[in-house]
């Protein structure tokens, strides 16, 4: 059999970090597994589905690199279904899941319901009252047919109802990461298949696709167990293969409160826009809730593919911390080429470069100070243009004792150096003649002349990067926040 997953979000607003972690794992299995990965839009739920989240979020999951083989695809501006299953949106398959509910109904496994809302919120008040679970109880359940017919001939409005056993002790579910889940006998009612505005509901339309697009494996959140639960009642009940199912451990943030939409956590965007190299957040993503069994936290997409396994999933809860994304960020910046990181860091340049094989000195000098493309990109813009301003804590530092002195010789030393660049040579020799100003009293103002901040580059490597009519420049409005010693 073929490994056929698909990743099958609902655009109801951005592509936040959770779901992207499950379109990776869904996708590692996929390229393990030589299979094909899939992406399918659920937006069926008139409400909640935004027409103008669907590119971004697609965008999004390309930048990742996650690259699906079949689904909806954006080319050149424009949506398209692409593979042999489509259409990918469910929006238009509509006819094909009123079909399927038809086709339960005519089984018997289905039913229409005219019961209006004020009837099923009484049920559900009475339910409450009695403190016990609601489960509706529908009239119209084993209704005859041909009455129901008429009625609907008639215009009255009904939902598609599913027909579920009532009779059961438990049910069961197979799951990849937690093995036989169980679920007790009286959690289900009858649950709505097709709304009253015709409208399927997520669960129905969600089972019929994964097994119309021989879906062979479904992997996601935690939050789904229930649904999956449905989703195999529904497919048994057609008679239809279900897909094998692994539920996906629950992200928590550093407060051990569930990451999700609703408590504003973070789009895939924000760490794009952040500065963060996809490589490093899908290496992060993979991280939450699988592990290699080895002690390797760094990875590139490709090793992921070739060590992914089921077996590493695991179920207890994943910590999503920001130290380990930066720390991982840092680790692929330093790994990226001169050429992939120039690509990567243009994007967030203010300032134009103008001199590309100086541009390339200034990234192998400063490399190992980057944590952020955003954060490097600030630092390299520093060194860019021939505007110069100082921060509050370096007009600070220029107020103290020595520096009027350290900025009067060093403009002098560069007066008299005939040449565009310094060397490390040159400022060596400056710092000898500075002998009475030592440590911090000599670094920070000077950093200050040279870049406008008192910390970020050790001092002798930013010398070599500013042309020395950049340097006086820089040094003479420095001079001006000093004073008198
Ligand atoms: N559309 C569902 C969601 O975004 C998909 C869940 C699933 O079936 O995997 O939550």
């Amino acid at each position: 059999m073929s490994v056929r997953v698909r990743y099958a979000p609902s655009p109801t607003g951005y592509q936040h970090v959770g779901g992207a972690r499950t379109a990776l794992f869904n996708y590692l299995f996929a390229k393990k597994n030589k299979g094909s990965f899939i992406l399918r839009i659920e937006d069926t739920d008139q409400d909640r589905s935004q027409e103008s989240a669907l590119i971004p979020l697609i965008e999004s999951l390309m930048w990742l690199g996650l690259k699906w083989d079949e689904g909806l695809i954006l080319k050149k501006g424009q949506l398209e279904s692409q593979g042999f299953y489509g259409p990918y949106r469910q929006k238009n398959r509509i006819s094909i899941y009123k079909e399927k509910a038809l086709e339960l109904i005519k089984k018997g496994k289905a039913y229409y319901c005219f019961m209006n809302l004020e009837e099923e919120a009484l049920q559900k008040q009475q339910a409450l009252q009695q403190d016990m679970s609601f489960k509706v109880s529908s009239p119209y359940r084993d209704f005859d047919l041909s009455q129901s017919e008429k009625k609907i001939q008639d215009g009255e409005p009904f939902c598609i109802r599913f027909k579920t056993e009532k009779t059961k002790q438990s049910y069961q579910l197979k799951d990849l990461v937690r093995g036989d889940v169980s679920f007790p006998g009286d959690s289900l009612g009858d649950f709505i298949l097709i709304r009253r505005d015709g409208f399927p509901v997520y669960n129905f339309s969600c089972a019929v696709d994964d097994s119309l697009m021989k879906i062979s494996h479904v992997f996601r959140g935690e939050e789904h167990l229930s649904n999956s639960l449905k989703q195999q009642m529904i497919q048994k009940a057609l008679d239809f293969k279900c897909p094998q199912i692994g539920h996906l451990s629950i992200i928590l943030d550093k407060n051990k409160k569930k990451l999700s939409k609703r408590t504003g956590s973070k789009s895939l965007d924000y760490y794009r826009q952040e500065g963060y190299l996809a490589s490093a957040l899908l290496n992060f993503l993979a991280l939450l809730g699988w592990n290699s069994k080895t002690q390797q936290e760094f990875f590139y997409k490709e090793e992921l593919i070739e060590k992914f396994n089921i077996k590493g999933l695991n179920s207890s809860s994943a910590i999503f911390d920001e130290d380990k994304l930066l720390w991982l960020n840092e680790k692929h910046l330093k790994g990226q080429s001169e050429e992939g990181l120039m690509k990567e860091i243009k994007v967030f340049l203010k300032n134009p470069i103008s001199d590309k094989n100086l541009f390339k000195k200034m990234l192998s000098s400063l490399k190992s100070s980057f944590k952020t493309l955003k954060q490097s990109a600030q630092l390299l813009d520093l060194f860019l243009t021939d505007h110069f301003e100082l921060n509050p804590k370096a007009k600070d530092i220029l107020k103290g004792e020595k520096s009027k002195s350290l900025l009067t010789h060093w403009i002098a030393f560069l007066n008299q150096k005939d040449k565009d660049y310094l060397s490390l040579d040159d400022f060596k020799e400056f710092q000898k003649s500075q002998k009475n100003i030592k440590g911090s009293l000599f670094f920070k103002p000077l950093r200050c002349a040279c870049i406008g901040q008192p910390e970020g580059v050790e001092i002798k490597i930013l010398v070599e990067l500013l042309s020395k009519k950049q340097l006086l420049q820089r040094a003479k409005v420095a001079l001006k926040y000093t004073r008198k010693d």
